[in-house]
């Protein structure tokens, strides 16, 4: 039967297709426990005709649902009603060109855009998706929301929390892998923060079993209205191109969220004739937490039509679970290697004829201390989009006169101990931070001068170095 109403949620999977009303709270199918979208009868919606209508709402910037960033874009994610949404003012964030970070990567002038996600309120793109989730949570009437997280979902979930009061905040953390800037925003805005013996996978399993029990809203990005959010970030990058798609999507690869919205978002505008053409994306995982790599270029695993050879990717988890193997990169928001939307991120790389690449740790750091030296500066995980397009580059997938955006997914100052590391004289701290995850060199580091408490020395140190 027909669904009568605008939003719904739809399992992705053609074989299933089940589909819920959206005021249930579900993370998985009830039917086959696959993934879950959020859908639209876009019939029965009033989706724009053309993208630059979107225009018009910069005129109304006093007005919260035209002022967010994610918001503004509300015909394009329908499922809550105006008087519902939650927002703290995000997605206020930035593409600028790079042509500093376009030169190392080897692209032409004018080529290489950046987009700064990390200027949302908490400091990275999870407000896009947090936004959502929250709204979505609101309309059933949650009166505590979790997440396992790597640091910036529970920055941002916390945050959330703390400014609306709204709900209270559980976050899970594994232990040790989590940066002091993240950390520190949980903290501070009064999250009640579980430290668990295990890493992030450990955590993810352990968090969807406490949510179960406890009747607790989840927030991960297995949550399909946080994709929803996430999809805005692909509007603000064609509104900042003036509704020209690029050539390319770079993005990093952790749970795959990013990369799932991404592709639905293309594939709704498509699907509405709001663009004729669609961007190429590229993934990037780390060296040391590459599941999505293995899986898409090394097994060609593919979506199949919404049939995947999903034992593929359990034959997979078994052999890392046989050789004890954990995910282990610098870049912590990635550090994940059993990534919960895998089969949503292999439909996206289907409709965006996308690639998928790993870059190491060192590759990720030098890329980042570029986006740093030229740029606005991000995280870790960030930069391995650019370190991405580098290599894509190199190896002639990417040409040298195409449009390329970048994804910076968090802020420079999310991971100050990566960055101090990466530019520090002190050979031991080096070691303790980097060394031990395969980072040899700081090939781009700006060292701090040491000069005795004396002006002529200092004046004689400024002459020689600036
Ligand atoms: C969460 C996060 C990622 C990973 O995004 P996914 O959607 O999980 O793939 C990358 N970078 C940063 C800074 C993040 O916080
Ligand atoms: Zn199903």
């Amino acid at each position: 039967m027909p669904r009568t109403d605008v939003a719904f949620q739809r399992c992705i999977s053609p074989d299933c297709g089940a589909t819920r009303g959206i005021d249930e709270v579900l993370v998985a199918c009830p039917e086959c426990g696959g993934l879950l979208d959020v859908a639209y009868d876009w019939d029965r919606a009033t989706p724009p005709t053309s993208l630059r209508q979107f225009e018009a709402k910069w005129s109304r910037r006093s007005e919260p649902l035209c002022f967010s960033g994610v918001w503004r874009f509300h015909d394009l994610l329908p499922f809550a009603p105006p008087e519902c949404v939650v927002t703290v003012g995000e997605g206020q964030t930035l593409l600028q060109q790079a042509d500093h970070v376009g030169r190392y990567i080897g692209l032409q002038p004018g080529r290489l855009h950046l987009q700064y996600e990390g200027m949302n309120p908490s400091g990275s793109f999870k407000d896009n998706g947090m936004s959502a989730a929250f709204t979505h949570a609101r309309t059933t009437g949650a009166q505590r929301a979790a997440c396992a997280s790597t640091g910036n979902t529970s920055a941002s979930l916390a945050m959330y929390c703390s400014v609306t009061r709204l709900m209270k905040a559980v976050i899970f953390i594994g232990s040790g892998k989590i940066s002091y800037g993240k950390l520190s925003q949980a903290l501070d805005y009064g999250a009640l923060t579980v430290q668990i013996a295990g890493d992030f996978d450990d955590a993810m399993a352990r968090v969807r079993e406490v949510c179960q029990e406890l009747g607790i809203y989840l927030v991960n990005s297995i949550n399909p209205f946080r994709l929803e959010g996430q999809k805005t970030i692909m509007y603000r990058v064609l509104e900042a191109l003036a509704w020209e798609p690029p050539d390319w999507i770079v993005v990093p690869g952790g749970n795959l969220g990013n990369s799932s919205a991404f592709g639905k978002a293309f594939s709704e505008l498509r699907e509405l004739g709001l663009l004729d053409h669609v961007p190429r994306l590229a993934v990037i995982n780390a060296d040391g937490a590459d599941t999505l790599y293995e899986l898409y270029e090394q097994r060609q695993l593919r979506w199949e039509g919404g049939r995947p050879a999903l034992v593929t990717a359990c034959q997979y988890y078994d052999e890392l679970d046989r050789e004890h193997r954990k995910a282990s990169t610098i870049a912590s928001a990635i550090e994940i290697n059993r990534p919960v939307n895998l089969t949503k991120c292999l439909r996206a790389l289907e409709v965006c004829d996308g690639v998928v690449r790993r870059v190491s740790d060192q590759e990720i750091l030098d890329a980042k201390a570029q986006v740093g030296s030229g740029g606005i500066g991000c995280e870790p995980a960030s930069a391995a989009s650019v370190a991405g397009a580098r290599l894509l580059r190199q190896q002639g997938v990417i040409g040298a006169d195409e449009r390329v955006v970048c994804i910076l997914t968090g802020h420079l100052l999310k991971d100050p101990t990566a960055t101090v590391a990466y530019h520090t004289t002190d050979q031991e701290q080096f070691n303790q931070v980097l060394g031990s995850r395969g980072v040899r060199r700081a090939s781009f580091a700006n060292r701090a001068v040491a000069v005795g408490n004396d002006l002529d020395e200092i004046v004689k140190a400024i002459r020689l170095y600036s």
